[in-house]
């Protein structure tokens, strides 16, 4: 075995060049430490993945970015894409459901609505009328944490959750409504549903605060951007600017080992890949879960067990392309589709009507994606790709009566793509991190804890980043240093 680097000055190692990877690399070095990332694939991205259909750019991946909170438009902007955020051209979704595409209704919170008359046309009468229910019965105890589909269906019954929380969740998580923690995935709805005793008052409540805010132009702006020819333009430009601060970024490099060594009498890392050992100060975990699970194994058995439990769903996402000449699709971004309907395909977005930039690159192409696959889901999965293109041609000819054949089609697929968070997800990360806290100079990041969204990552590669520098004695120590490099970021 060779060794790569020496126990340098500051060096932090970080697993994984995803958006969580990348972000944590790019702040680390904006704080002038030196940084090596190591991909395991041949290229960086992870999840985010910009692609091609009929010689227009579409994203194969993720596609938008959550912009009320400011973690993946602030990194954006910092890697120099400013200019090429754009929000979607149409925000108006739908529903498939009981046989038709019907407008996604309004004035809700993740689907749950704040009186019944906003779930008007997609609930039945009895559905409705259950919701209004809520007011008369006793308060339901939430507790640490509860199931979203349990509780909201205890409080205006099933229906509301089988409609139109079960598939706009799946939107997120790709899971089951009934497994999937309140508290971890719509965190506002858990606080105020704490603080009511009727949820549509809680929901009431959340509309109230949010309405004030964008009266006074707290919330100003739209709720998603995107970026011009995808969002998986995102991780590209901040992997540019890794390498423009310095930091090295080694691709098809498997991390395969991590062990404390003693440097001096202090802790230290040492990092396999391949044949290759690395040396590091501190070293950022921005795998998956299994993956952070079997690496730290051997120093911390406490949070590797914690990680093995974290589960995952897969996907895939079927693209197709057309001709527009004779092709009509609704109005709209695209539609959710609730699993009771008993469709395969669980949405699709008319992506060259949400995204401005694909209807202008090639005005004669029309680009749609339909996603299949949830937790739990295996069958759907195993088919071949073109059975996948069939299932969702199917699927959106009933849907839409677009029965053109397509010029082009693409099957992505996203094995173990979506970490699930069950009732109790937060207490597991709090474990987690509590047994890592005893490792100097190691933590984790990445869709598997805070959030399965951008932002969310970025926020917790953020967190990651700024825990291995306090590291006492350590990095934060060396930031003094020499950083090798020519590049040192402006405004550091
Ligand atoms: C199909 C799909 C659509 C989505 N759509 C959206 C959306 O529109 N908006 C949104 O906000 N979120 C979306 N998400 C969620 C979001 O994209 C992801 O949660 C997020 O990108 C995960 O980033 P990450 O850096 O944590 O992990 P990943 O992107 O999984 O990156 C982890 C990296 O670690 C690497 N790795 C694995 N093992 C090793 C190893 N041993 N050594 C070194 N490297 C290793 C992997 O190759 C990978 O590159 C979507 C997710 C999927 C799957």
């Amino acid at each position: 075995m060779s060794a790569t680097g020496s126990a340098g000055r500051g060096h932090v190692v970080v697993v994984g060049a995803g958006i969580a990877g990348l972000a944590a690399a790019h702040r680390l070095l904006r704080r002038g430490l030196r940084v090596t990332v190591l991909e395991a694939s041949e290229r960086v991205g992870g999840k985010l993945l910009p692609g091609e259909i009929a010689g227009v750019r579409v994203d194969l991946g993720a596609e938008s970015m959550l912009a009320r909170r400011p973690e993946a438009v602030d990194l954006a902007r910092e890697v120099g894409l400013s200019d090429e955020l754009r929000p979607p051209a149409t925000a108006s979704a739908s529903l498939w459901t009981r046989g038709a595409l019907r407008p996604m209704p309004k004035g809700h919170v993740m689907g749950v609505p704040g009186n019944a008359s906003a779930l008007a046309g997609v609930l039945s009468d009895e559905g409705l009328a259950r919701i209004e229910r809520d007011a008369e019965l006793p308060r339901t105890e939430i507790g640490d944490d509860v199931a979203v589909g349990e509780y909201v269906a205890r409080r205006l019954g099933r229906e509301v959750v089988d409609r139109l929380v079960e598939p706009l969740l799946g939107g997120v998580y790709a899971g089951d409504a009934y497994r999937i923690s309140m508290r971890a995935a719509v965190p506002q709805l858990f606080q105020a549903a704490r603080a009511h005793d009727s949820l549509t008052e809680a929901v009431r409540d959340i509309q109230a605060r949010a309405a004030a805010g964008q009266a006074s132009g707290q919330a100003a702006g739209p709720v998603f951007l995107g970026v011009e020819g995808g969002v998986g333009r995102l991780p590209l430009a901040v992997a540019d600017a890794v390498r423009a601060h310095g930091g090295e970024i080694l691709t098809g490099a498997p991390v395969t080992g991590l062990r404390r060594e003693d440097d001096g009498g202090r802790t230290a890392w040492r990092v396999t890949t391949g044949d290759r050992v690395l040396h590091a100060d501190a070293v950022i975990l921005a795998a998956p879960a299994p993956v952070a699970a079997r690496l730290l194994r051997g120093e911390s058995p406490e949070a590797a067990a914690e990680l093995d439990a974290v589960e995952y769903a897969s996907m895939a996402l079927i693209t197709l392309a057309y001709r527009r000449a004779g092709t009509a699709l609704p109005q709209g971004s695209g539609f959710l589709v609730p699993p009771v309907d008993g469709r395969t395909i669980k949405a699709s977005t008319f992506a060259s009507q949400k995204w401005g930039w694909i209807a202008d690159e090639d005005p004669d192409v029309l680009v749609l994606r339909a996603s299949v696959g949830r937790y739990g889901e295996t069958e759907v999965l195993g088919r071949e790709d073109d059975e996948l293109v069939e299932v969702a041609r199917a699927d959106l000819r009933e849907a839409t009566g677009l029965a053109a054949t397509p010029v082009a089609t693409r099957v992505t697929r996203w094995t173990d793509g979506l970490p699930q968070y069950p009732v109790g997800h937060h207490t597991r990360v709090a474990r987690v991190r509590e047994h890592l806290g005893k490792l100097p100079g190691l933590a984790v990041c990445g869709a598997a804890y805070d959030g399965v969204g951008i932002p969310a990552c970025i926020a917790s590669a953020y967190e990651a980043a700024d825990r291995v520098q306090d590291r006492p004695g350590t990095v934060q120590e060396l930031t003094t240093g020499p950083v090798p490099g020519p590049h040192r970021g402006a405004g550091e």
